[in-house]
């Protein structure tokens, strides 16, 4: 256990939410108390949202949620959500390839099936 009571980290260690963000809500642990990694979208009370998740299907869902708020910010999430996720503890150990230049095939697909996940994100741009 860390000692520091302040979040250490700057980013949800599962989908790279900004813990500094006035939205941003920690995720709960089995415990109910708070984590330090993760956030609300992706840990509620210990469990993961979709632990099936690999880690491409996580970028294609940041940067495809990213390019629908606005193509600038899809463009820069592009660039830097494929350094962000290989940084991520969650996905320490998950050496599925990383293709930003996803299809659009591949992007509505990923959307079906992770359809109550994108629905955290959506409407979310502040
Ligand atoms: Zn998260």
């Amino acid at each position: 256990m860390k000692k520091n009571s302040k979040n250490s980290y700057r980013f949800c260690q599962r989908c790279g939410y900004p813990t500094n963000d006035k939205n941003y809500i920690p995720g709960t642990l089995k415990n109910n108390e708070n984590s330090e990694k993760y956030c609300s979208r992706c840990l509620e009370k210990g469990e993961f949202r979709h632990p099936e998740m690999n880690r491409q299907e996580m970028l294609i869902m940041i940067i495809d949620i990213s390019l629908n708020n606005s193509w600038w910010v899809g463009k820069v999430m592009k660039i830097l959500f494929p350094k962000q996720i290989k940084k991520m503890e969650y996905w320490k150990d998950d050496n599925t390839p990383l293709n930003k230049n996803f299809s659009r095939e591949e992007a509505s697909s990923n959307r079906e099936k992770y359809f109550d996940y994108y629905k955290f994100y959506e409407g979310d741009d502040c």
